[in-house]
């Protein structure tokens, strides 16, 4: 075993596993003389995996990953470069290849590697250190990769998100009129030739419209994988790909035929125009990302915010908290004067709670008359008096009510603040437990979670 010693311990998990001289030789002799069985085999299983082909054709395997995957077996047991790794991990990210299929490909280097290894006439003592390198070496290399890996698809999430934000806050009306009036351009543009038989001129694809254009590259973004946009993918691929080849050969002999497909066309931009309504439509009461009848937040973009603010609170160090609150004895107010003079109030509540947090906190519409407010760069003592501060004006406040008169109402609110755990629901469901509490011991009044300040994980 001496003279094979895997050498210096793994101290952490990037840490570079190190060989003897004889160990490298071995291997450097076994890359050189099987590099190439090793490169297609690994090509092979994953030209053979569904979501392995999906990424890559055979022409690339050919033209240049056969080489590229032949360097890095020699860069891993050579040059140890620990940025390559890194590297080749934020390519897979970019590309969205999948991490599993990353981890496959080297379960199944390594196995081939090893049965290479068995049948070498290494002595057991070369070869168990030799088979213990290799797999600690590809371990390394794959702890590196992920790492990157997850930093560069953690980034392009947040971008796609904050993409996603800022396409659903730009005037959704206005895109959802113009969309409809591009679409419609279109098949006037494709039926007025036709219909008078004037011209030949080739008909234009609806996917090469304006219409088309936007609906592949926007309408993803802002409707994130709504059933509906199934439907209209697949009438636009039926139209582009059916219907106006079968019309642009059967005019202008054939009338019967051309007045059925024309029938067909009309009626799958109609589904098209009626299925985009309905999306619209359900964007349309988060315009912005705002609740419409408080102008608050609205909870679905809980995640985004949140498990941001938390990891400010975590990399910088600066205090977090949240408030939830939760109106005290809602119900009385509707069976009293109904559902929409409830409305009305709540309304009101909202504004009172938003003009007192300070401009750059969030304040969300948690759940019926329930707001969840994130304090940035706020501690406990802050987001108490803060709290405080909201609670009092709401009960100063005198409420308009439909018929002229006033009511006043009063809340509860729960404060917990952010104690290290990178979890944010650990923070909200905190915050819960302190509203229960301050319901609980007689409502009207504030109460912190003692959760926090123990820093519980
Ligand atoms: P408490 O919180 O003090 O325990 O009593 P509560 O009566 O407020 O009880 P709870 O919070 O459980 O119920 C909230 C009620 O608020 C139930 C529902 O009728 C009413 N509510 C919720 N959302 C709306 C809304 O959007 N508009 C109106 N008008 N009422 C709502
Ligand atoms: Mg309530
Ligand atoms: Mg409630």
């Amino acid at each position: 075993m001496q003279s094979h010693n895997v050498g210096t311990p793994i101290a952490s998990s990037h840490a570079l596993p190190q060989a003897s001289k004889d160990t490298l030789a071995v291997l450097d002799h076994l890359i050189g003389t099987h590099a190439q069985r090793l490169v297609r085999r690994f090509y092979d299983a994953f030209l053979e995996d569904a979501d392995g082909a999906a990424f890559l054709s055979h022409q690339m395997v050919e033209t240049r990953l056969v080489h590229s995957l032949r360097q890095w077996l020699i860069d891993l047991f050579v040059s140890a470069d620990t940025e390559a790794q890194r590297k080749i991990g934020e390519v897979h990210a970019r590309i969205k290849l999948p991490f599993g299929l990353v981890i496959k490909g080297a379960a199944l280097l390594k196995a081939e590697m090893s049965d290479l290894l068995i049948k070498s006439e290494l002595d057991r003592a070369a070869l168990a250190s030799t088979l213990v390198f290799v797999d600690a070496r590809m371990d390394w290399a794959m702890g590196l990769m992920s790492e990157a890996y997850m930093q560069g698809s953690m980034r392009r999430a947040q971008v796609d998100e904050a993409f996603r934000l800022f396409a659903v806050g730009q005037d959704v009306s206005l895109t959802r009129e113009t969309q409809n009036a591009a679409l419609m351009e279109w098949l006037q543009s494709i039926l007025f030739p036709l219909l008078e038989g004037t011209s030949n001129a080739d008909l234009v694809p609806l996917a090469k419209s304006t219409f088309g254009l936007w609906f592949h590259h926007r309408a993803g973004l802002i409707f994130q994988g709504a059933p509906g946009l199934e439907v209209i993918h697949s009438n636009l691929k039926q139209i582009d790909t059916i219907v106006l080849p079968k019309l642009q050969e059967s005019r202008p002999t054939n009338g019967e035929e051309m007045r059925k497909l024309l029938a067909r066309l009309r009626e799958l931009v109609e589904e098209i125009k009626f299925v985009l309504s309905d999306l619209f439509q359900s964007i349309a009461g988060v315009e912005g990302g705002r609740d419409p009848l408080t102008r608050a937040l609205n909870r679905r973009f809980l995640p985004t915010i949140l498990g941001r603010e938390v990891s400010i609170a975590s990399s910088t160090g600066t205090p977090f908290t949240i408030l939830m609150i939760d109106v005290d004895h809602f119900k009385q107010i509707n069976d009293r004067w109904g559902h929409s003079t409830g409305d009305m109030v709540l309304q009101q509540v909202a504004d009172v709670v938003m003009d007192t947090v300070r401009f750059n906190d969030f304040v969300f519409r948690y759940g019926g008359e329930e707001f969840l407010i994130a304090l940035v760069e706020a501690g406990v003592n802050e987001g108490y008096e803060i709290a405080e501060r909201v609670r009092a004006r709401l009960a100063e406040r005198r409420l308009r009510l439909s018929d002229g008169n006033h009511v006043q109402v009063t809340a509860s609110v729960g404060v917990a603040s952010y104690s290290g755990h990178p979890d944010y629901v650990q923070l909200v469901d905190a915050a819960d437990r302190a509203l229960y509490e301050a319901k609980h011991s007689g409502r009207n009044r504030t109460v912190v979670s003692q959760e926090a300040f123990a820093g519980t994980p």
